[in-house]
């Protein structure tokens, strides 16, 4: 058995992958959501592939609003798109 991996859910394809895998989406304090490459943002966090895709379905399953038990406006996932885009790819 490997090592202990903290493993998180994917809100988009909802597979179970390493934390460090993932890109952690995070609702601040202030309720301002945005992607946090770091996982060191605070406030509350939820989990996406760094794939657009997931992003996409996430969006449609409304799986981001409750986590975050809020609504995201429409320039929010646009940020959120963007940010994606430039999602640091470390696989290969
Ligand atoms: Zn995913």
């Amino acid at each position: 058995m490997p090592k202990k991996i903290p493993m998180r859910q994917c809100l988009g394809c909802r597979e179970m992958k390493p934390k460090r895998e993932l890109i952690r989406a995070v609702r601040s304090p202030e309720g301002e959501i945005s992607l946090d490459f770091k996982g060191k943002k605070p406030g509350r966090g939820a989990y996406l592939c760094p794939d657009p895709a997931c992003l996409a379905r996430a969006r449609k399953s409304r799986a981001l609003e409750r986590a975050f038990s809020a609504q995201i406006p429409d320039e929010v996932w646009a940020g959120l798109e963007a940010q994606m885009q430039e999602a640091p790819k470390e696989h290969g």
